[in-house]
């Protein structure tokens, strides 16, 4: 499961960024995941529930949050490709280009980003 592994890694740096500041609880955590990166967010949930557990994250609250890619043309088109309405196709974000149907680059929306960490840090 892709997912796993992605959450593994932001797992580790919550981690990580939880011993630095000797932080004896984590609350919450914000996450942004771009539209591109086809991580599922149930998945995502699911990975995290499996990661946290007897760590310093067990109980904590999971927010995730979406963020629109960004595609940039040949043709000189550059933004957001509006996704459909209906959520079947919502999963494969378009990456054709609205103006001339070219398979566009992508420039945004391909990245899953630690946004906030709320932690318990004692006082010294
Ligand atoms: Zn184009």
């Amino acid at each position: 499961m892709h997912e796993f592994s992605v959450m593994s890694e932001i797992v580790k740096s919550i981690l990580e960024e939880a011993n630095k500041r000797h932080a004896t609880r984590v609350e919450e955590v914000d996450l942004q995941i771009g539209e591109y990166t086809m991580l599922g967010e149930e998945q995502m949930r699911f990975s995290y529930e499996v990661l946290a557990k007897d760590t310093i994250l067990q109980g904590s609250k999971l927010n995730i949050s979406q963020v629109n890619g960004r595609i940039r043309c040949k043709c000189g088109f550059e933004g957001e490709v509006s996704p459909p309405e209906d959520s079947l196709h919502k999963v494969v974000p378009m990456r054709e280009c609205p103006k001339c149907a070219e398979v566009a680059e992508i420039i945004e929306g391909r990245e899953c980003i630690i946004r906030n960490i709320r932690m318990v840090v004692p006082d010294v």
